[in-house]
């Protein structure tokens, strides 16, 4: 009989689950969307019974495709991470909607928190800067608004889980209720330097420590699938999305790197075992916790990156496909000194500048849409090194390359300026599930599936290196040229 391994990733807008060889190789995959709910806007919300139905049916599919002669020896959970589900401990029901990362219901809540100066206290112990994307006040929000529902907290009759733990419990039939490091240290309520969760936060923010999942590594024996639909298959890794890239990506030593270029940027660097703390607004969280050892990283986003070029491509007309900015970007030698800074909704790290906007300099006579594209190509990859040289500065780990995925890795011309302008080289591998694949080799790595992390070495095989070859000369002008630029889109709303 063969054997796989098998992820469940629960994605913001669908649940999917894949299948993968020894090799990593996807052997079935299935994926469902499920709802969106916007009661208010700024409101995000999930139906948690939406989120396990589509979930479980997915693995069910994928499962079936394998056929009788082969079997899932391990399953892996990762997961949008943040989003907030709390339930009834007797009965397994939610009592509120999952209130999803993104919503911003509690902003005043988290300005209030700044205001009365605990951002300091909040930062040293959790690595997060106060916002309402983090897991804490949103569970404060269900328990101030949901009748009855701290009285019952506190009666230990409600548990809260991210996603991870709330797929877990629903696996197991309620027996198992636990995390990993990494979700966990996006809660707001845990202790990165001590690996558990945080006394004094919790007071703070008044949540019951009854209310709150066990604690374990990322590659661990959680338990048993219970559920008929895939009875007996161990779980045996839970990671947070971003983390299970690093992972999957093996950016197992500190200064390797991945970024995902997707509709926006984000990337993890691993610095290893000290929890650097960043001046600059990024974030310090935990990559994983393997055999009891915190690994840690920073995390820096950028929120204009593949979006740009749909927005060229829809709001502009310029191109009729996304990946025709790589011929496009081609058809001209260089980018004639055009530069385009995308702070559509302000500057990210390391800028800060929240009343910056989109501008376009260095136009001329010969300035053509191809030029455009080309700048719009390039601004991603010059804030891609905004962001990792302030790693680098601040971690004193140096990048000695960066492995890549997301949609528009696609795009070979972007890949390449990239390289030249990090001077280390890209790394694209042929599997893009790289998601997916970390979290199953964790669970792989708890069941003996894996023997050790260097046998993930040999997986994932490389599909393309990008080397840098610029001249430095060069490349410091194009770079030079785009700090100019930054300079010239900030504070352009007017106080
Ligand atoms: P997300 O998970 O954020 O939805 P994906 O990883 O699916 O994003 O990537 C989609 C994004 O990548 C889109 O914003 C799209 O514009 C961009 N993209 C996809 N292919 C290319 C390409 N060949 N060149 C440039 N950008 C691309």
């Amino acid at each position: 009989m063969q054997e796989y391994i098998m992820a469940l990733d629960q994605g913001t807008t669908s649940s999917r689950a894949i299948v993968f060889d020894t090799e990593g190789r996807i052997v079935s995959q299935a994926q469902q969307e499920f709802s969106q709910i916007y009661p208010e806007p700024g409101w995000v919300e999930h139906d948690p019974m939406e989120i396990w139905e589509t979930q479980i049916a997915v693995a069910e599919k994928a499962n079936k495709e394998l056929g009788k002669k082969q079997s899932v020896a391990a399953l892996g959970i990762t997961n949008q991470r943040e989003t907030v589900v709390v339930w009834d401990r007797m009965t397994g029901e939610p009592i509120y909607n999952a209130i999803v990362w993104q919503c911003r219901r509690t902003k005043d809540e988290c300005q209030r928190l700044t205001d009365e100066g605990y951002a300091p206290l909040i930062r040293r112990k959790t690595g997060l800067v106060v916002d309402s994307y983090f897991s804490a006040t949103k569970i404060k929000w269900i328990l101030d608004h949901v009748p009855g529902a701290r009285a019952r907290a506190k009666a230990g009759e409600l548990l809260f889980g991210t996603i991870d733990t709330w797929l877990l419990y629903r696996l197991t039939e309620g027996e198992v209720h636990a995390t990993d490091c990494s979700n966990a240290s996006r809660t707001m309520l845990f202790n990165i330097h001590e690996g558990a969760w945080d006394e004094e936060l919790l007071t703070l923010f008044d949540i019951p420590r009854g209310m709150l999942p066990e604690v374990h590594d990322s590659s661990h024996l959680y338990g048993v699938v219970r559920d008929k639909r895939l009875a007996g298959i161990p779980i045996g890794g839970m990671i947070g999305d971003q983390q299970a890239a690093l992972f999957g990506q093996r950016c197992f030593a500190p200064g390797s790197a991945k970024n995902t270029y997707g509709t926006g940027c984000f990337l993890l660097m691993n610095v290893g075992d000290i929890p650097i703390e960043s001046d600059k607004g990024l974030l310090t969280t935990v990559a994983w916790r393997l055999d009891g050892k915190l690994t840690y990283a920073l995390e820096g986003s950028i929120f204009m990156a593949g979006a740009l070029i749909q927005w060229l491509r829809d709001e502009m007309g310029l191109l009729q496909q996304v990946a025709d900015s790589e011929t496009m970007a081609k058809e001209v030698q260089d980018n004639g000194g055009v530069y385009l800074v995308p702070a559509f909704t302000g500057l990210g790290a390391p800028y800060w500048d929240m009343g910056a906007r989109g501008t376009i300099v260095g136009l001329t006579r010969g300035s053509n849409k191809n030029h455009l594209v080309r700048a719009a190509l390039e601004a991603i990859c010059y804030q891609v090194k905004d962001v990792l040289d302030l790693m680098t500065e601040e971690s004193g780990v140096p990048l000695s390359r960066l492995r890549v995925d997301g949609g528009a890795v696609a795009n070979d011309f972007l890949m390449s300026f990239q390289s030249h302008m990090l001077g280390v080289p890209v790394i694209r591998p042929r599997l893009v599930e790289t998601t997916a694949f970390g979290a199953a080799a964790l669970a792989g790595l708890a069941t003996g599936f894996y023997g050790g992390v260097d046998e993930l070495e040999r997986v994932l095989a490389v599909d393309r290196i990008f080397q840098p070859d610029m001249r430095p000369e060069v490349q410091e002008l194009y770079y030079h040229e785009w700090k100019r630029a930054v300079e010239r889109s900030r504070n352009w709303i007017e106080k």
